[in-house]
């Protein structure tokens, strides 16, 4: 692990965390400069930067609590909905270079936006355009 990462420092209890869930390759915990009452971040406790370089199991236990701690943190916080996303890699607004999915509970009318919000400029692509995209991303696999 890198000496300087915050999270793997979080991890090795080295920083203190609010941590509402853990086990063997999972951490949550409070985001300290939450977007909401009841903001929880999940972790994967080895030190990946991103979901790219994620393997495929890390993968599917961070996902399993993701989904199992969602509803818990709705109820906590008496919420009405969430975001739950991952800011994936620097020019998406990744911070903190180790993975992470944010569970951001919401509010009816608290003025936040949905995750269409944070991209840039929409592009106008053409049918073919579209083909042409989800042909790669089919033989990227
Ligand atoms: P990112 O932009 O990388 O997706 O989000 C990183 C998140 O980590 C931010 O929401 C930030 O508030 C949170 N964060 C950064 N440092 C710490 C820390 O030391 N402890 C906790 N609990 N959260 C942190
Ligand atoms: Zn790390």
């Amino acid at each position: 692990m890198p000496n300087d990462c915050i999270f793997c420092q979080i991890v090795a209890g080295d920083i203190p965390s609010k941590t509402v869930y853990e086990d063997e390759s999972v951490l949550a915990f409070l985001d300290v400069n939450p977007l909401a009452p009841g903001h929880t971040l999940v972790i994967s406790k080895d030190h990946h930067e991103t979901l790219d370089d994620l393997p495929d199991d890390a993968a599917a236990d961070l996902f399993s609590v993701l989904h199992d701690l969602t509803p818990a943190v709705e109820t906590a916080v008496d919420a009405d909905a969430s975001n739950v996303a991952f800011n994936n890699g620097e020019a998406a607004g990744q911070e903190v270079p180790h993975v992470h999915g944010h569970i951001i509970p919401r509010f009816d009318g608290d003025g936040g936006h949905p995750i269409h919000a944070i991209a840039g400029d929409r592009p106008d692509l053409s049918d073919e355009e579209l083909d042409a995209i989800a042909d790669d991303i089919r033989d990227g696999r």
